[in-house]
């Protein structure tokens, strides 16, 4: 096992070559970290910029152990890697953070909330759905319409279908896939909001201003931060976030989705443990991103100021929205962020720009 905190010159293995990984081995690479990326996918984002690319699946043992070998420490980029590969990583003597437990938690939809309430975390009324038949009991108890989702793999509103009457459970049962699922009563919200918070090795706790999201198609487009809120609803969603570190025994930078809802009251909507598209704006509001927090936190370092210096509004640029790059990057406020893909096809992450103002 490694030697906490690891010293710049260590290297440190990523799970996941997408944009987050990319983004991940860059504030990697500032401090003085090499990086190895292990992602099934050619020529990936991440491993455009990494001094290691080995392309294999997560589940490839003896890609695995090629990792082990060259890394200090594992981290990954989306919570879907199979939890058999950390274990096997753990196998040969490497560090994974954050650990097993919060990949348990947050793969499985009904898990991740059942483990929400069980730390008194608010969300949605919700119920376990394993066939078309549980559907309408459920939506009985949950009142229509009621959001069906799988309880595994769904991301950017995948894997998602709007069930209003229980004469459509077979059908919106058969649209997800006919996967075990979970069935959440609709959030009655004003606002989406997110916090992006990071657990250090010794426990210490850092929590960035909020964001509020704006999403289309299940999809984000904005989010603005600081968000303006009362200093209660900024209260409430650290002491969540404390929670969530706390009960995880989480080590690196987290993300929580919450609905807002008109008496003021948060629920999570989910829980991302890795790097959040909603903290993107961190890179050019903050003195440490949270790209920076991660690779503080799983290195050992003491984690990085939190506070906004200035206030940002953060685009996705999706498919052909790239293709505004020099139009952006003539925009005298705007930070440009591209992915480094080639296709851009309709929809797929391509880029994000962050448009800064003065702090109100
Ligand atoms: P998710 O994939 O769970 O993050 O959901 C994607 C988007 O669907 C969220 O950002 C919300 O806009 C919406 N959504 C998810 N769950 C609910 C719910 N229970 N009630 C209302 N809207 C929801």
């Amino acid at each position: 096992m490694a030697d906490f905190p690891l010293p710049p010159g260590s290297t440190i293995g990523i799970l996941g070559g997408g944009q987050l990984g990319r983004m991940l081995a860059m504030a990697a690479a500032r401090l003085g970290f090499d990086v190895a990326i292990l992602e099934p996918g050619p020529v990936s984002p991440a491993g455009r910029v990494s001094s290691l690319e080995i392309c294999a699946d997560y589940d490839d043992e003896d890609a695995l152990e090629q990792l082990a070998a060259s890394c200090d420490v594992v981290t990954f980029e989306f919570e879907n890697v199979p939890a058999a590969a950390l274990k096997t990583l753990a196998g040969f003597g490497t560090e994974v953070a954050p650990g097993p437990k919060a990949l348990a938690f947050t793969q499985d939809r009904v898990e991740e909330k059942r483990f929400l309430v069980a730390h008194g975390v608010d969300t949605v009324a919700f119920e376990a759905i394993d066939s078309a038949e549980d559907i309408p009991a459920a939506l009985e108890r949950l009142g229509a319409p009621a959001l069906l989702k799988t309880r595994r793999e769904g991301y950017d509103g995948k894997g998602q279908a709007w069930v209003k009457d229980a004469g459509e459970a077979a059908a919106v049962f058969a649209a997800i896939g006919a996967k075990p699922a979970i069935l959440e009563a609709r959030a009655d919200f004003v606002r989406e909001l997110s916090v992006i918070a990071a657990r250090g090795r010794d426990g210490q706790v850092a929590v960035y201003p909020m964001g509020e999201n704006r999403h289309a198609g299940g999809v984000l487009r904005t989010t603005t931060a600081p968000a303006a809120v009362p200093d209660i609803t900024r209260d409430r969603a650290i002491e969540i976030a404390g929670r969530i570190l706390e009960g995880l025994d989480y080590v690196g930078v987290l993300g929580v989705e919450l609905f807002e809802l008109a008496d003021g009251r948060l629920l999570v909507n989910e829980i991302a443990p890795r790097v959040h598209n909603t903290g993107h704006w961190t890179q050019d509001g903050c003195l440490c991103d949270q790209f920076e927090q991660h690779v503080r936190a799983v290195a050992g370092w003491p984690l990085g100021p939190t506070e906004a210096r200035c206030a940002v509004e953060m685009e996705n640029l999706l498919g052909a929205d790239a293709e505004r790059w020099a139009e952006i990057a003539a925009e005298p406020n705007a930070v440009l962020h591209l992915y480094g893909k080639g296709d851009a096809r309709p929809g797929r992450k391509m880029g994000h720009v962050n448009r800064v103002k003065p702090l109100r």
